[in-house]
């Protein structure tokens, strides 16, 4: 391993540095001879974000090992990292575009130049023969339906970007990345509880815990870089709680492990709120009732027609109608002498206070309730309870760490909702080592939504949401017009925002998600799908179905490393019948992340620059250069035509030349101030007049006239906390712990004073540490309270804005073996079934199944199952099952087994162990087992897809699907 010469002379590398600067010595600090160009990169796998540094010599890679000065994983890398430099040689990479006509049985090379003008005809075609300028009532909509894009989460931030607006020019609003399949609920949770989406820490602050809570999850496989940091706070005396159905290598390393069923954390955090609730009322020393009071909703007073499940509604609050809720009684008593019109009662006594009415909620969720639902053992429950309640303390604090096991479910934003709330009420938001921390699991799938690559945000996320049918001026966006400007002003530049405004779509309610998409192609409203770098034919839900969809389009564009099994749905292999399906496919070669440059942001929000290491192989290109060439023919076709909304493409501004350069597109995204011409500094410069410039405020501030912030490589870090604040860049304003005005009390004085985030400084008026989140004073100096993206800035504990529930409720998942032990409600009453086969029932399918990945493969597979290294580790799919359940059935370690569900079958190998056991629920044993969901049919390790099991519901909220758990069953094949 190397070190920085800088690091040696005890001297830090500052300011912006160029690629290849660097100067490696060996530990005695002699110079290692060179055998190549040294390179910064970014793995592309994980959101940890490590950083990389390639050798390169003649054009090849001669060495690749892990950045000893990146402070995220200071050198280390785990096997997918290492691994990666085998995706940019392997042999098995798509060199060359390949075409699949109609019935065709296989594929054809092409030239570049005749794809881009057929796949640039196609979609004009498409777009004009489908285009919608009207609605009924008159509304301008300018769209077209017949077009969806199922974008990314790996490309650099500015091809995102690019891809963004590429879409909203030509009037798509059927966009979707595996945003929404992942972590969406969360997003959603979070916006209801704190304001905003992300991560509120980041990767470093994990060792500033007292307890690291992580649920839904497998952190020490998934994130292993990451996991060092939650093991740090281990080290300095913290605790680690895991919880989850399967005992893992997370589960090993953690002080506390509880094995419970699958789709049960609501009454599990439920329990845990029910306990703090208790507890706080009993020792109230020792909790922050000043941070409860002050910057929550507790005090509020709730609408005394309000009713929740304990008032004998039987699993439901008021307002239900039977088929949805009227939320009218889910409001505040107005008060006209509060400066805010609300009642409140700061002594929390109140029966119709929120604080109140969330113990009323939660008195139902006892120990013996909780085990009965979830199948805890309940000595480790109360364990648990005690132990993360403890960071109730103001000098204490505790993170909650999740990721797509606690979101993907019919209740999935309650559950999150459930985690905030819990937060809420431990102080644990703003402070270093709390927060929410939902994390995206792909290299850069939060840089990509961010973007835009969701169906309902432009870029910049919900405060520049896309316009509906009804928003038929900019005036709409209020507060945000000025952001919304910016954009218009980056896209159309001169012309007036009012006129470019009306060039974008204009969406009808909110029926665009992933299985909306695929809903449409099965009713013919889709024609084409443009799927860059998604790979549906394996994450996608049902995907027995997501084949027969494809196979329902008149195109079908695969942008790709690889021939994935989405370019190849229509093959014999994947037991199609090429003769009977007319999709024509393109399938057009892709770059991967070591052969282009751009920023990347990990899922603890910090930009990182990626530096281009090699070439592409063959003709493969960088998104950026695909999506240019595409939108530059669609220019050339578009001249002279002024009908289906031809300005929008005609007056785009795209002038990128051969290949968009990296920095100049995130300059772009940066924005200018357009009267002098300057790069600006902070989105608190945007204008709503036009004359400023600014592609996604979130990234306002990332490329300046000190230039590109994401670049920075000084590893320096006073605040002693891991703020890391000249290392790279973090949005927004290079804030790193939202809500920190949060971790201070009204005064401005840290709860914590061993480890501050911020500090108030009476004397120059000015907040010290980190950025402060909105900038305000304190609050007992005329500030507004830390959560500024929520009404009166407070975080909710009660929440209206959801449709389920203004607290969370647990119901049994869409399948499930169990009757709801806590009410008659079987499952969430708004769950949004797509599915046309009705669910399995518990005779047939007495097992509960659900999914996972193991460290060796991300995701859907499509590039690790072609990593030899990899490969060696873990070459084929493998069921986990019970001890129990094996003697059961027969069944040995190693045999080759079928998992069936009501939706199809799938074969795999078995590994029997006691990592998963039988649980009790309610005096019966339930049987669970666990399959990766990394395999397809494509690449040089093949085995089934795991999502053949899995059933389209979805969370009412966000769309996401309940991908687990299921209901299956297992045999000896
Ligand atoms: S896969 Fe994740 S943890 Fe592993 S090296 Fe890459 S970024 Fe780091």
């Amino acid at each position: 391993m190397k070190i920085s010469a800088a690091g040696v002379g005890g001297a830090v590398l500052g300011g912006l540095a160029a690629p290849n600067e660097k100067v490696s010595a060996s530990q005695d600090g002699d110079t290692l001879k060179k055998q190549g160009e040294d390179v910064y990169t970014i793995c592309s796998f994980c959101s940890t974000g490590c950083g990389i540094i390639a050798s390169v010599n003649d054009g090849k890679i001669v060495n690749f090992e892990g950045d000893p000065d990146n402070p995220i994983n200071q050198g280390a890398l785990c096997p997918k990292g290492v691994a990666m430099k085998q995706a940019a040689e392997s042999e098995d990479r798509l060199t060359g575009v390949l075409y699949r006509a109609p019935y065709s049985d296989s594929w054809e090379e092409k030239s570049w130049d005749w794809a881009v003008e057929q796949v640039a005809r196609r979609i004009k075609e498409t777009r004009d023969n489908n285009w919608l300028e009207k609605d009924g009532d008159e509304n301008l909509i300018n769209r077209t339906e017949a077009i969806a894009t199922l974008a990314t989460a790996f490309p650099n931030s500015e091809e995102a970007y690019l891809m963004s607006k590429f879409i909203r020019a030509l009037g798509i609003v059927y966009v979707e990345n595996p945003a929404r399949m992942c972590v969406s609920s969360a997003v959603c949770a979070d916006m209801e509880t704190v304001g905003r989406g992300p991560t509120s820490n980041h990767w470093i602050d994990h060792k500033n815990s007292d307890s690291v809570m992580i649920i839904g999850g497998n952190t020490a496989e998934s994130f292993p870089n990451a996991f060092r940091w939650i093991k740090k706070a281990q080290e300095n005396g913290g605790t680690i709680i895991h919880v989850d159905p399967r005992y893992t290598r997370t589960s090993k390393l953690a002080d506390y492990y509880a094995m419970v069923r699958a789709g049960t954390d609501i009454a599990f955090i439920g329990g845990m709120i029910r306990y703090v609730m208790d507890d706080m009322e009993a020792n109230p020393q020792d909790y922050n009732m000043t941070y409860i009071r002050e910057y929550t909703n507790a005090a509020y007073l709730v609408n005394p027609d309000f009713k929740c499940p304990t008032d004998t509604l039987d699993g439901l609050f008021s307002g239900w109608n039977g088929t949805s809720y009227d939320k009218s009684s889910w409001s505040y008593q107005a008060d006209e002498e509060q400066a805010d019109g609300i009642a409140k009662d700061s002594t929390l006594t109140s029966t119709n206070c929120v604080f109140q009415l969330l113990k009323k909620h939660f008195s139902r969720y006892t120990d013996d309730k909780v085990v009965e639902i979830t199948g805890v053992d309940k000595a480790v429950y109360q364990d648990i309870c005690r132990t993360f309640a403890a960071t109730g303390r103001p000098e204490k604090a505790g993170s909650i760490f999740f990721s797509a096991a606690a979101c993907q479910h019919t209740t999935g934003t309650q559950v999150v909702r459930a985690f905030g709330i819990l937060q809420l009420l431990l102080g644990n938001m703003g402070v270093a080592g709390g927060g929410l921390n939902g994390i995206a699991g792909a290299g850069n799938g939060l840089g990509c939504t961010l973007q835009g690559l969701v169906n309902h945000w432009g870029p910049g996320a919900d405060s520049v949401r896309m316009p509906s049918n009804t928003e038929q001026a900019i005036d709409s966006y209020g507060g945000n017009k000025g952001r919304f400007v910016s954009i218009l002003k980056a896209w159309y530049g001169d012309i007036d925002h009012n006129t470019s405004y009306n060039y974008l779509p204009k969406r009808t309610g909110g029926s665009y998600t992933w299985q909306d998409i695929f809903s449409a192609i099965d009713k013919g409203t889709i024609k084409g799908v443009h799927s860059w770098g998604n790979n549906s034919a394996v994450s996608g839900i049902n995907t027995t179905a997501v084949k027969q969809s494809l196979s329902k389009l008149d195109w079908l564009i695969v942008t790709d490393l690889w021939e994935t099994e989405t370019a190849s749905f229509w093959k014999s292999e994947a037991g199609s019948s090429p003769e009977d399906i007319k999709t024509e496919v393109f399938l057009l070669p892709a770059a991967h992340a070591l052969e282009k440059e751009g920023s990347t942001c990990s899922g603890g929000r910090w930009l990182q620059w990626r530096y281009k290491v090699v070439d592409p192989p063959g003709e493969a290109q960088t998104d950026a250069w695909i999506i240019n060439h595409i939108m530059l023919k669609l220019k050339e076709l578009y001249t002279g035509q002024s009908d289906c909304n031809a300005d929008a493409i005609n007056n785009l501004i795209w002038n990128y030349g051969e290949e968009p350069v990296p920095n100049e597109v995130s300059k772009e995204m940066n924005g200018y101030d357009l009267t002098t011409g300057k790069l600006l500094s902070s989105p608190g410069h945007l204008k709503a007049d036009g004359t400023t410039s600014c592609g996604n405020w979130l990234w306002c501030g990332m490329n300046t006239e000190e230039g590109n912030q994401a670049k920075r490589r000084d590893n320096t870090d006073a605040s002693g906390i891991g703020l890391y604040p000249a290392w790279g860049w973090a949005w927004p304003l290079n804030r790193r712990i939202m809500y920190n005005r949060a971790s201070v009390d009204p005064d401005g004085n840290p709860w914590n004073p061993a480890k501050p985030v911020l500090q108030w400084d009476a004397d120059s008026g000015k907040w010290l540490g980190d950025i402060a989140d909105g900038g305000a004073a304190p609050v007992n100096m005329g500030g507004s309270c830390p959560f500024i993206m929520r009404p009166q800035s407070r975080g909710c504990i009660f929440g209206s804005g959801r449709v389920d529930g203004p607290f969370p409720e647990h119901y049994e998942p869409w399948e499930s073996p169990v009757d709801n032990p806590l009410s008659s409600q079987q499952g969430n009453p708004l769950t949004m079934v797509y599915e046309t086969t009705p669910p399995g029932n518990s005779t047939e399918y007495p097992l509960v199944g659900f999914c996972h990945r193991t460290v060796e493969h991300m995701h859907t597979g499509s590039v690790t199952r072609r990593l030899g290294w990899l490969l060696e580790l873990t070459p084929k799919i493998v069921v986990q099952i019970s001890l129990e359940l094996a003697d059961s059935r027969g069944i040995n370690e190693g045999d080759e087994v079928v998992v069936e569900s009501v939706r199809g079958e799938i074969k795999a190998i078995a590994s029997i162990s006691s990592l998963i056991k039988p649980v009790k629920v309610g005096g019966r044993t339930i049987h669970q087992i666990s399959i990766p969901w990394s395999w397809g049919y494509e690449g040089i390790a093949t085995g089934n897809t795991m999502n053949m099991l899995s059933a389209r519901v979805m969370d009412p909220n966000t769309r996401i699907p309940e991908s687990r758990p299921f209901l299956c069953n297992i045999y000896k094949a």
